[in-house]
């Protein structure tokens, strides 16, 4: 189980929470936004851990000790004064939620004194999931928590959630982790070398979580063939391509096209920024600007805008209408005369 100090790129986060720690000036309601995994939930359960720890408090730590009774209970989920929601799909409903029932139970939970600690502690993920029903029910709460109670909502998409909501927390911001943060996290961490480290860290946009986790290589493997195919458009390019195409629309994991098309846009980006300015700092790509440089001068700029475009539109599109991936690769194939 991960402590507040093995948290990695979020310095600031980590920087108002041992703060809030270290002056015993706790607020009542948190909420921690930011991008998918860059460690939002893992703060949370340390944050929530350094919290309730036996022996917070003592000596100059800021953390929790990890051995104490509480410590060891919260490993094994079996403390009962940490309470965890999360969106769950109800009666006749496809939609991951948290409805109402859900929040009236952790609003009673919340109201009985803490059996064991001082205080107790709940974690909301995914809190833009609440219906407006829930978040309603759970507004009173938020502003007069019972006794020394903390709650920590963590989402990762802060325009969904009720202003009502934001308002009554104290927001604490995650960031994507700086690459070179990530980069050295896989080599000392992790046992990579140089290349492979600073593929996964570019391929990842400073999310740790996918740095380390298998979608990382996955991610870079779908790249290449992009790479390869606007690298050289050909028949042979256009048939991989197609492949991978056909695969995504079998697949029941309808994410699968929505990464193909973020990867697609962002390498359209990246080679955009070196077509305009001539500049290789801010690509997100860092392991391969010298392909990338490459490759924009073989392409036109109004070519590189038109796809970058395109893949803009598709993906917003995709947000409300189920494009076939086919045709989603069709046509960006189309603009690059494959
Ligand atoms: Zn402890």
């Amino acid at each position: 189980m991960h402590k507040i100090s093995d948290i990695v790129g979020q310095n600031d986060a980590l920087k108002s929470l041992r703060g809030a720690i270290s002056s015993a000036n706790t607020a009542h309601a948190y909420l921690f936004v930011g991008p998918h995994g860059v460690g939002k939930k893992t703060t949370a359960m340390a944050w929530a851990r350094a919290l309730l720890c036996l022996n917070q408090g003592k000596g100059e730590t800021t953390d929790a000790c990890g051995v104490c009774t509480t410590c060891q209970k919260i490993n094994k989920n079996n403390y009962p004064d940490l309470h965890i929601v999360a969106p769950e799909t109800g009666k006749n409903q496809t939609l991951k939620q948290i409805g109402v029932d859900t929040t009236r139970d952790l609003i009673n939970k919340l109201s009985f004194k803490p059996y064991v600690s001082s205080r107790t502690v709940a974690i909301i993920k995914e809190a833009e999931k609440m219906t407006a029903g829930a978040a309603n029910a759970f507004l009173k709460t938020l502003e007069e928590p019972p006794g020394d109670s903390v709650v920590m909502l963590v989402s990762e998409n802060y325009n969904a959630l009720l202003p009502t909501i934001i308002s009554r927390c104290q927001t604490i911001r995650f960031r994507p982790a700086p690459y070179e943060t990530i980069v050295q996290y896989l080599t000392n961490n992790h046992g990579m070398e140089q290349k492979q480290a600073r593929a996964r860290a570019a391929i990842s946009r400073g999310s740790l979580g996918t740095a380390i986790r298998e979608t990382g290589d996955e991610l870079l493997g779908l790249r290449n063939q992009i790479i390869s195919m606007i690298e050289k458009p050909d028949k042979l390019a256009s048939i991989k391509i197609h492949t991978i195409a056909k695969a995504m629309d079998k697949s029941k994991d309808k994410t699968e096209t929505d990464r193909f098309l973020s990867v697609f846009q962002e390498l359209l980006r990246d080679l955009l920024i070196i077509k305009t300015t001539g500049m290789y700092d801010n690509l997100i790509n860092m392991d391969i600007t010298d392909q990338i440089g490459e490759i924009a001068e073989r392409h036109s700029e109004r070519k590189l805008l038109n796809g970058f475009t395109l893949a803009g539109d598709l993906i917003e599109t995709r947000r409300t209408w189920n494009i076939n991936p086919l045709l989603v690769v069709s046509l960006l194939l189309q603009e690059f005369n494959v």
